[in-house]
């Protein structure tokens, strides 16, 4: 075999779009831009639940761009609930797509063989198998000396095990996109190649329609389906899609003995690579831990099945892995090296839904080599958020609207990138950090915080302390599925909310003013709580969708008639601009974004008063200053707007303090608080005190697709006001809701519980633990789960939760663990 080590020469085969299909109509309802796997799926979908004036606008060929070069594995479990839904209903419909379509997408029930060569791997694969578990799923623990039986040419050395997954598959991922096209046209959309969208068109914050090669196209809906060129198109209106493309490969074998096509598919994760059968040889590819990022400048603007040239050197390493775990490789003959582009993000997860800043424009697109697996049902996803205005799955991890929009920034997306790509096959240890592309946006008090022993983990590109190493120790952390070695430095911090007093930088979070004529009517619109109070008075609200779910969630703080203060989570920064702008366009009112300019010290614990008080003149006493009440302050030589509310449910301030002075009031307050006991807290502490005391998260426990009757929040919604939402809950007050959020504890103090575990009664699964955490004050791990009402009926029916395969005893509670009556933030 010849193999050249670098072969950069582009090889794509050239189209003529002047040969391209005649005419387009000048409207459809729905244009899908792109022709790949991801833009065939959502046509094919929208005509499925009846929106068939679609118009699919592919600019060469339908599968031209990234699809046709796939490795079509498909897979049923991913590493969450919401996106197994996804990806098993996907290897469904693949099986079935020949029938309905005729075209043979080359469907082959291989099943997958995913191997362990280290007691991490087996625990991360114990998670796995629970998730499986709770869709019903097989997925059976082969023990070393089983794995021949179903991968006979492998070597066993070093292996601890493997989990065989018999409903994963192989498509060709060419005729997988072809065959969603097909019944996309059979189902009644109209398909045309050789067409590219230009611009898209807009009227004020909503898409009107794309502007083409063959001239404009009105439309109530665009989607962009484009692959790794969707972030630049995304851009020219303003919208941010942060994907970047990168090198991916695989090489393909000649015929090797005992490779047969119903293999099972082999993902050796920790030596970085996959297997599966190929024309009798084998594929073998790579998710490599030095991914190579590729400017989408740097392809030709006629790129059309293109790919690169061979690069065996950085091949090299993958190769010897894969020819250790499959000696047969050593003498065979490599046929084909492909090596070609496909984007990733930042967080290694796609970008589904509706933009922020333009209505009824949608993204779908960034699939960081998981577009075959999801194309089905991520297309359904997509099709009826569509149709509905709102996601009907849980799309909090994919919801393009999760980044910043600073996110989409190209250098810092580049050295993501070359993380990401090997992200998928690396360890997926709780609370993992990126290493890349770190130390972007940083508090104005984050050296202070270093000086601490502040370890930092990332948000949306904030770092944030996560917790504090004591002197002496490093602090880094030390992943692993049981404590890891911030556990204790994690509890003396929870202690120290609960019994003294703790400051945390919660600078992050998202503010935003909202002033003028109309800044009580945009917040009365967007807010299901009343915030029509009395200056100086704080409200918690939700913020619902149409359909009445829940997007997110803050405090409004009224500062003056016709001022405001929203706040809500760092990671909502975005959507919460976007939606304020949406609903706030026409009025009379200004949306300014004071996130950067008011740093937040939260100082938190029954000590907390004691600590602030001679900092300031303000009577911070309960006659003076309740619970949920505001006021404009000076703490020692600074301005500081005080909130007084808590996430924990202590006594305690939130400071929002004009950036240039954070600092002095942060040592201001160490100063102040040395004989009480302060110190410094961070987010892992948070995240157990606000669990154990059961306030909600948005976006980890529940969503767009979650009603706040469910969540048990109905007491922040007036539907008596005409908020969005408000109409789809009327008449809903008074019904039991199916499902409910509740807290869930368990019995014995050693497990723990992250997120995903199943709740188990009656020998069936009746619920999912949405967040967990360990309750310092509780004594064992707690979590907010969703289960079924009628667990709620009888009290004493045992329950128990799916650790990771083994079943620990656990009780339910409607009201907080901790503190109920929330007597404790009121002191
Ligand atoms: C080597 C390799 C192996 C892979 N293996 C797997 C695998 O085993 N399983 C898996 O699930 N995934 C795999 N993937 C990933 C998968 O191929 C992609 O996630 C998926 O194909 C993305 O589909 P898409 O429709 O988003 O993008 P594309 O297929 O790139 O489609 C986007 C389309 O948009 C068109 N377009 C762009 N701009 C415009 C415009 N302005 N106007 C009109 N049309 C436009 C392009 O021409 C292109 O056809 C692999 C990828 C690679 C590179």
């Amino acid at each position: 075999m010849t193999e050249r080590m670098l072969d950069d020469s582009i090889s794509a085969t050239s189209f003529d779009p002047e040969a391209a299909d005649g005419e387009i109509s000048d409207r459809a309802q729905v244009v899908v831009v792109g022709g790949g796997v991801i833009g065939s799926s959502i046509a094919f979908h929208l005509t499925q639940i009846g929106i068939t004036d679609v118009l699919l606008l592919e600019r060469h060929r339908i599968a031209s761009g990234t699809s046709w070069h796939a490795a079509g594995l498909v897979a049923r479990v991913r590493g969450s609930h919401p996106l197994t839904e996804l990806s098993n209903y996907g290897v469904d419909l693949y099986a079935g797509l020949a029938d309905v379509t005729g075209v043979d997408v080359h469907f082959r029930p291989t099943g997958s063989l995913t191997l362990a060569e280290n007691a991490a791997r087996v625990r991360e694969l114990a998670y796995t198998a629970a998730i499986a578990r709770h869709h019903g799923i097989e997925a059976r623990w082969l023990e070393p000396n089983e794995v021949p039986q179903v991968w006979p040419i492998a070597s066993t050395e070093g292996l601890l095990g493997a989990l065989l997954q018999p409903g994963d598959a192989t498509v060709n991922p060419g005729h997988a996109a072809l065959g969603l096209a097909k019944a996309a046209h059979d189902g009644g959309a109209t398909i045309r190649e050789g067409i590219r969208v230009e611009e898209l068109a807009l009227d004020g914050r909503t898409v009107a329609g794309v502007r083409t090669s063959r001239g404009d196209v009105e439309a109530e809906t665009v989607v962009l389906a484009c692959g790794l060129w969707t972030r630049d198109l995304a851009a020219t209106v303003g919208v941010p899609a942060p994907l970047y493309a990168a090198e991916h490969v695989h090489v393909s074998t000649e015929p090797i003995d005992g490779v047969h096509d119903l293999l099972p598919l082999m993902r050796a994760l920790d030596g970085y690579f996959y297997a599966r059968h190929h024309a009798g040889g084998l594929m073998v590819g790579t998710f490599e831990p030095n991914g190579r990022p590729r400017p989408t400048g740097s392809l030709p603007d006629d790129w059309s099945f293109g790919e690169f040239g061979p690069d065996w050197e950085h091949f090299t390493p993958v190769r010897e892995n894969a020819e250790r775990r499959i000696p047969g490789l050593r003498e065979a003959t490599f046929t084909r090296f492909l090596r070609a582009p496909e984007s990733f993000t930042p967080d290694a997860n796609f970008c589904l839904g509706e933009a922020a800043e333009v209505r009824n424009l949608y993204v779908a697109a960034g699939f960081n080599s998981q577009g075959i697996i999801y194309a089905p049902g991520a297309g359904r996803a997509l099709a009826e958020w569509i149709r509905g205005g709102a996601p009907r799955f849980d799309a909090s991890e994919v919801d393009v609207r999760r980044f910043a929009s600073s996110q989409a920034n190209e250098r810092y997306l580049k050295e993501r990138t070359k993380e990401a790509l090997g992200r998928l096959y690396a360890m997926h240890w709780p609370f993992l950090q990126p290493t890349t592309a770190r130390g972007v946006r940083r508090s104005p008090l984050h050296e202070r915080l270093a000086a601490a022993g502040g370890c930092f983990g990332e948000m949306v590109q904030w770092e944030r302390a996560n917790w504090f190493a004591p002197k002496g120790v490093e602090p880094t952390y030390d992943y692993s599925f049981d404590r890891q070695n911030w556990f204790p430095s994690s509890a003396a911090e929870h202690r120290a909310a609960r019994e003294a007093v703790a400051l945390f930088d919660l600078s992050s979070f998202a503010k935003v003013r909202v002033s003028g004529p109309d800044a009580l009517a945009l917040l009365q619109r967007v807010c299901s709580n009343d915030v029509d109070v009395a200056s100086g008075r704080v409200v918690y609200t939700l913020l619902l969708n149409e359909g009445g779910g829940i997007e997110n969630d803050g405090t409004v703080t009224r500062l003056d008639d016709e001022r405001f203060l929203l706040i809500t989570a760092a990671a909502t920064q975005h959507r919460t601009l976007g939606w304020l702008r949406r609903y706030g366009e026409g009025m009379a009112c200004t949306i300014a974004d004071a996130t950067s300019g008011l740093a937040t010290l939260a100082v938190m614990g029954p000590r907390s008063r004691d600590v602030l008080s001679p900092l300031t003149a303000t009577d911070l006493g309960n006659a003076s200053f309740p619970f949920f009440t505001a006021r404009e302050i000076q703490v020692a030589n600074a301005p500081a707007l005080a909130i007084r509310a808590s996430f924990v449910g202590e006594l305690g301030w939130e400071l929002y303090v004009p950036s240039e002075f954070s600092i002095h009031v942060h040592d201001a307050l160490f100063e102040a608080g040395a004989d009480a006991g302060l110190r410094h807290a961070g987010y892992h502490a948070l995240d157990s005190l606000r669990i154990e005391k059961g306030f909600v998260h948005v976006g980890h426990d529940v969503g767009p697709t979650d009603d706040p009757f469910s969540a048990g929040l109905e007491r922040f919604v007036r539907t008596e006001k005409d908020h969005v939402g408000a109409e789809a809950l009327r008449g809903r007050e008074h019904s039991p809701p199916p499902r409910r959020l509740v807290g869930v504890k368990l019995h014995d103090p050693e497990p723990l519980l992250l997120h995903g575990e199943s709740v188990i009664a009656d020998g069936r699964i009746a619920g999912t633990v949405m967040s967990g955490a360990y309750a310092h004050t509780l004594g064992s791990a707690a979590g907010l789960a969703f289960v079924d009402a009628t667990l709620l009926d009888d009290p004493e029916l045992p329950v128990e939760v799916d650790v990771a395969g083994t079943l620990v005893e656990a009780e339910l509670s409607t009201r907080p663990f901790y503190d109920p009556d929330g007597s404790r933030s009121r002191a």
